[in-house]
């Protein structure tokens, strides 16, 4: 996959596009005048390794809120503000390290240059959030269509490239994904700026997955996408968790465990749905790679899975531990979690010179 050569943009301390890792983001869905609360998301979703937060200022008590949940807190953080100039000029009076917003709809020539000339003093870029609900009437002729999509990130761009401004990063988010497939691709020809990418209301956890790693996986596979958020009806940090899994699938990041598993058959002897659900929670909390592999029986399992870094598979009332497809040993069936945990925990202090 050869990727798409884009102009690297500073947000806060990490780069989007250029040769920088295609970075993980997500959105705060708490109300975020509630201080306390927003913060707790943003750290839950540091943890899960997001990378850059996104929150909405809808209002001036928002905008107010800003300085005391961005209180060292180590990650790039964005408002996101729709229509307001005067929001994104108290966002970036707060010190957020970027701002997500239209500057075709904030009202007028006079107000994009204000908003344009603080974010030069500051530094901080702007991404323009095409999305096909909220296109402008007049590119609505024929529909929502790519080629609308397109049309209406070009003149914000264009707006801001008439101020000078260049710190630019683009999104074309549609939920439906060919339309949006083919609107980043049309874009990519036209810009050299960097994309977040994602497919918006994409639905609840698993159909919003489903669709997004079709749309996200798409893209990224053809060298689009500098950064990505998935929108999921949920937890938030499940989009970050999704957004990794895709990385991860594509080898494009590593990080954390990635778990294979077997879909069980007739040789099957153990209860290997709640073993592997057990298995997953307890892997969210290592961010370190390893392949892990959780399979149904002892005959094939540790062959098939020999890439694995280390495993289980399932006997009658016991199991087997294997590394890269070796026996270790065997264990009873109710301590198969934890001592492939304990494995895991020896395989990651050896690497750590531990
Ligand atoms: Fe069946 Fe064993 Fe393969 Fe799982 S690992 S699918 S139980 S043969």
């Amino acid at each position: 996959m050869q990727r798409r050569k884009t102009r690297p943009v500073r947000l806060g301390g990490i780069i989007v596009g250029g040769d920088a890792p295609v970075s993980v983001q997500s959105m705060t869905n708490t109300d975020t005048r509630d201080v306390a609360a927003t913060r707790g998301q943003i750290e839950r979703l540091i943890r899960a390794g997001c990378e850059i937060v996104r929150v909405a200022v809808p209002d001036r008590q928002a905008a107010l809120a800003l300085p005391d949940i961005m209180q060292n807190m180590n990650v790039p953080l964005v408002a996101d503000i729709h229509f307001d100039y005067r929001l994104a000029l108290a966002a970036i009076d707060a010190g957020v390290d970027g701002l997500r917003i239209n500057p075709g709809n904030i009202g007028g020539r006079d107000k994009v240059a204000a908003v344009v000339r603080a974010a030069r003093q500051r530094s901080i870029p702007i991404r323009i959030g095409v999305n096909a609900g909220s296109l402008e009437k007049d590119l609505l002729r024929e529909g929502v269509t790519p080629e609308a999509m397109v049309q209406s990130a070009l003149r914000h761009v264009s707006m801001l490239e008439e101020l000078g401004f260049y710190d630019i990063k683009i999104s074309l988010k549609a939920s439906d994904v060919p339309v949006m497939l083919k609107a980043y691709r049309m874009l990519a020809d036209k810009v050299d700026y960097p994309f977040h990418i994602g497919v918006t209301e994409a639905g609840t956890v698993f159909t919003g997955s489903i669709k997004s790693a079709v749309g996200i996986g798409a893209l990224l596979w053809e060298g689009i996408g500098d950064t990505v958020r998935v929108s999921l009806t949920g937890d938030p940090v499940q989009e970050v968790r999704v957004a990794f899994e895709i990385l991860k699938a594509l080898g494009i990041r590593r990080r954390g465990a990635e778990m294979i598993s077997c879909p069980t058959c007739g040789r099957t002897r153990i209860d290997l749905f709640k073993i592997a659900g057990e298995v997953e929670q307890r892997l969210a909390a290592i961010d370190q790679p390893i392949k892990v592999a959780v399979m149904g029986c002892a005959v094939n399992g540790p062959g098939e899975a020999r890439h694995a870094d280390v495993g289980i598979a399932g006997g009658v009332g016991e199991g087997i531990i294997f590394r890269k497809g070796r026996v270790i040993r065997k264990v009873p069936e109710n301590l198969l979690v934890e001592e492939l945990m304990k494995e895991i925990d020896i395989i990651i202090q050896g690497r750590n010179g531990d």
